[in-house]
């Protein structure tokens, strides 16, 4: 039977099952400069039974499956490069549990993280973890997510309590409890996340979710200098300071911001972030951070809701403003993440780089946490570009690695750092490579990814 109409049968609703043109396009690339691929069929599943059927037939006949939530994933990771199914898993998008004494919620992976925040703010509560985008949490999880609150919370690895997975053979399983700790054998809940769809397909997740904070501010301190804005972040975390948020953007990046934005803020090397807890204790923090940033020449704090939530709508809009700013050019970007006191130093080594091979970059850093963003915006008719981009990329990993630092803090191997990740746990590979054969043994899941060929 064709694959499509097999599919159907599965599912019971062939409405769900689709090998229209535009739908097959729709799941045949990313937002980044990674060449699309079209999938043969696109499945909207609905229910974890109905994920776990369609993994079983696809496992039987050996159909590739690419898993996937919001596609804001940045490497090419939801790219189908040897065609099968795309899995579309918007569509379990269920709010199941929300317990606001355990401080736990439980959701469908589909569950957007806006709308699961939509949701606790009603009942006092919040899900930090904040990758800019609003992806969902099944991909949150299988990318290990974090963003600008790290700092403070963690990231994914630190939120996900118990999830429900679909191996590949179809069977479902789950893993964890709402305990906040456990002993209980191997920690098959953390070796899931970050597996970016290569280990199985998550259905359900048991989150931790924490208070609104009483008191918030926001700041924005601007510098002459990226070094002294590097150094300021060094300075606020090394000194105790509270941050909830702590962000660097660099001159390029705040012009871009300004015209996409229509603000006004210093084109000038900036640390944006925010204080919180009780008000005497943000009171005295924003003391201390004023001290600690004495070199800066502007400092602007923000109290009203509104207006921080304009610094941060800024802050989160920096991709697309980068990309407003070059018409027709592709995104590409770097995620090393170096051990904090090393931020400076890595910074001032990227952007002589960047100098150096006469490239329009721009960078951002979670500085909280020492990962940093160098953002691109290539011509994709213009090969060399995208080989000064590829040589720098490499340098910079090659830093990253050599002083104790990691290739990927945040956005995942995907396609595009699969070499990195040989460079980085060479001797790993093999391992991980035991473990995949392990719980994917016919290679279904998210084929082409994380792994290098053997
Ligand atoms: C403007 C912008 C800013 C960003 N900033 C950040 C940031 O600060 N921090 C950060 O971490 N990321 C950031 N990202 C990247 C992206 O948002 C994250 O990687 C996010 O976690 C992806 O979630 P998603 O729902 O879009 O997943 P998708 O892109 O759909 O999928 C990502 C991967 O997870 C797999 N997957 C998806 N759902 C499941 C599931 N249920 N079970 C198993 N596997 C699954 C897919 O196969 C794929 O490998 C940013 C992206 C954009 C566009």
């Amino acid at each position: 039977m064709e694959l499509s109409s097999a599919l159907a049968e599965v599912l019971g609703d062939a409405s769900r099952v689709s090998t229209g043109d535009s739908l097959l396009e729709q799941h045949a690339g990313d937002l980044t400069y990674h060449p699309p691929h079209r999938p043969d069929v696109v499945v909207s599943p609905t229910s974890t039974d109905e994920v776990a059927r369609v993994l079983a037939l696809a496992d039987r006949e050996r159909v590739p499956v690419v898993a996937s939530g919001a596609r804001t994933s940045l490497e090419g990771h939801v790219i189908p490069v040897q065609g099968g199914i795309a899995l579309d898993l918007t569509g379990l998008d269920r709010i199941l549990a929300v317990d606001a004494l355990d401080l736990s919620a439980t959701v469908e992976a589909g569950v957007t993280r806006l709308r699961l925040n939509e949701r606790l703010g009603r009942d006092g509560l919040v899900f930090p973890v904040d990758p800019g985008a609003d992806a969902t949490l099944g991909g949150m999880a299988a990318t290990n997510a974090s963003g600008t609150t790290t700092v403070r919370y963690g990231g994914m690895r630190a939120h996900v309590l118990a999830l429900q997975v679909v191996l590949a053979s179809g069977r479902v399983v789950r893993t964890g409890s709402r305990a906040r700790k456990s002993s209980a054998g191997y920690d098959l809940t953390s070796l899931f996340i970050g597996s970016e769809g290569t280990l199985g397909v998550i259905t359900e997740l048991t989150l931790r979710v924490h208070g609104i904070r009483e008191h918030v501010v926001a700041v924005r301190a601007a510098f002459a200098e990226l070094d002294a804005a590097c150094a300021g972040a060094v300075a606020l975390v090394g000194a105790g300071v509270s941050v909830e948020r702590l962000e660097l953007l660099d001159a390029p990046t705040l012009r871009a911001v300004n015209a996409y934005k229509g603000t006004s803020y210093d084109e000038a090397p900036s640390l944006f972030f925010e204080l919180a807890g009780t008000e005497a204790g943000v009171d005295g923090d924003l003391a201390a951070s004023r001290e600690l940033l004495e070199g800066c020449h502007a400092f602007q704090v923000e109290h009203d809701p509104t207006a921080r939530h304009r610094l941060w709508e800024a802050r989160h809009h920096v991709l697309f403003a980068l990309v407003a700013a070059s018409p027709g050019r592709e995104h590409m970007s770097t995620d090393v993440c170096v051990p904090i006191f090393r931020l400076p130093e890595a910074l001032r080594h990227a952007r002589r780089a960047i100098d150096e091979r006469d490239l329009d970059a721009a960078i951002v850093a979670h500085a909280g946490d020492g990962n940093y963003h160098v953002l691109f915006m290539l011509d994709p008719t213009d090969p060399s570009e995208l080989e000064r981009a590829r040589s720098l990329n490499d340098e910079i990993v090659e830093w990253a690695l050599a002083h104790g630092g990691t290739c990927t803090g945040e956005h995942g191997i995907g396609l595009g750092k699969i070499a990195y990740l040989e460079r980085e746990h060479g001797d790993l590979v093999p391992l991980m490579r035991g473990v995949k054969r392990l719980l994917d043994p016919h290679g279904i899941l998210n084929p082409g990814k994380v792994l290098p060929n053997p």
